[in-house]
């Protein structure tokens, strides 16, 4: 195992943070990667403790001569956000000097390379895989990041952008395990999904607001887009994004269940050496992620649920009631389509029109930003 750190830009005087990463496997440039981190939205934990899980079995696995891959592992993906509070209350989804989600505008650098490469791709895919690769490191390790912010999003992508895999380690408020990934990567992923136990498969190919995932692999799909008839252009990167549970659902069995679903996944693939175990049944099928619906509360109350996260709902149905104990309201929230209710959010008390339940049906019904804001 090698250590190394990553100095970020100090955001004022007498501070300096850095990404801390943890390698691997084999030394040479020329083996798969994989790319795990955890805790983006720093106060997103589960993922922090499966990382630890993960980094004594890599260990383990390195020391057996067990790794056919390069792994990374950052299992604090974003220390500047765990130190932001705000009386006693951890704040880790945005940062609170500019407001921006720490998961959000990473660099598409597509059109970018597609100049950068266009004389110089050619007839053979192994190669083109190679030099774009080559280009994704460069380009990135050029940038002269201004902030803080800026910074941390530019290591954590100069660290994973030449990866065959990247997997994000995330939570929701309350939630069931759940994923996002493309329809291009999903029947590779599928596994993982049913390792995990995962309740709610969402897919899309661009869900909007540039998170990581996407912009771990945005680059091979715009160049696969801008150069279809002239050059082989392999989809050599897939991605991701791990959501365990919610951000209370933390303990060392369940980080342990999870860490063994990634090994399991790893060795099925042949990124680690081994016979892996049959992966259990799917426990829902794959939906689009523009298939969600997002219910809002109407008005302000008191959130009153009445079915739990993981259970499947029909149209029509009340989810839960919201309570105004001054006017005697009950305004009960119904459900528009079937599926899973996979996430709800952990307050109970709601202002109006704030987001309350989350149910992933079958019909890609939404349009633009499809993630929450
Ligand atoms: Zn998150």
């Amino acid at each position: 195992m090698q250590v190394h750190h990553h100095p970020l830009v100090g955001a004022s005087l007498g501070t300096g943070r850095a990404i801390t990463s943890y390698r691997f496997g084999p030394r040479d440039g020329n083996s798969p990667k994989v790319y795990i981190q955890a805790s983006l939205h720093a106060d997103e934990l589960p993922g922090m403790v499966v990382a630890w899980h993960l980094k004594r079995h890599f260990a383990e696995l390195e020391a057996a001569g067990r790794l056919a891959a390069r792994v990374v592992l950052v299992p604090v993906a974003n220390p500047a956000g765990l130190n932001q509070h705000w009386f006693g209350t951890q704040m880790g989804r945005f940062e609170m000097r500019s407001g921006q989600d720490f998961n959000r505008r990473f660099p598409e650098i597509g059109p970018e390379l597609a100049l950068q490469l266009k004389d110089r791709l050619g007839d053979d895919e192994a190669h083109n895989a190679r030099l774009i690769r080559a280009a994704l490191s460069d380009t990135l390790a050029a940038r002269r990041p201004a902030t803080e912010l800026e910074s941390q999003r530019l290591e954590l992508m100069k660290l994973a952008c030449d990866a065959d895999l990247v997997v994000d380690l995330h939570c929701d408020w309350e939630a069931v395990a759940h994923l996002y990934t493309t329809p291009g990567a999903w029947p590779a992923m599928e596994p993982l999904a049913r390792y995990l136990g995962s309740d709610a498969q969402l897919l899309s190919d661009v869900s909007g607001g540039e998170p990581f995932d996407e912009a771990c692999t945005s680059a091979w799909r715009y160049l696969r887009g801008a150069f279809e008839d002239r050059y082989p252009i392999p989809l050599a990167a897939r991605s991701v994004t791990l959501e365990l549970r919610g951000v209370r659902d933390v303990s060392h069995d369940m980080a342990a269940r999870d860490a063994q679903a990634i090994v399991d996944y790893l060795t099925l693939i042949g990124m680690i050496a081994g016979e892996a175990p049959e992966p259990p049944p799917l426990r829902h099928p794959a939906t689009p992620l523009a298939g969600c619906e997002y219910v809002h509360a109407p008005v302000s109350g008191v959130i009153l649920h009445r079915r739990e996260i993981g259970e499947t709902v029909r149209a029509g149905e009340v989810i839960a009631d919201v309570l105004d104990p001054l006017d005697d309201r009950l305004v009960p929230l119904v459900a528009q389509t079937d599926g899973v209710l996979y996430a709800r959010h952990w307050t109970r008390f709601a202002t109006a029109g704030m987001l309350v339940v989350r149910i992933a049906g079958e019909d890609a019904a939404r349009q633009g930003d499809l993630l929450v804001p």
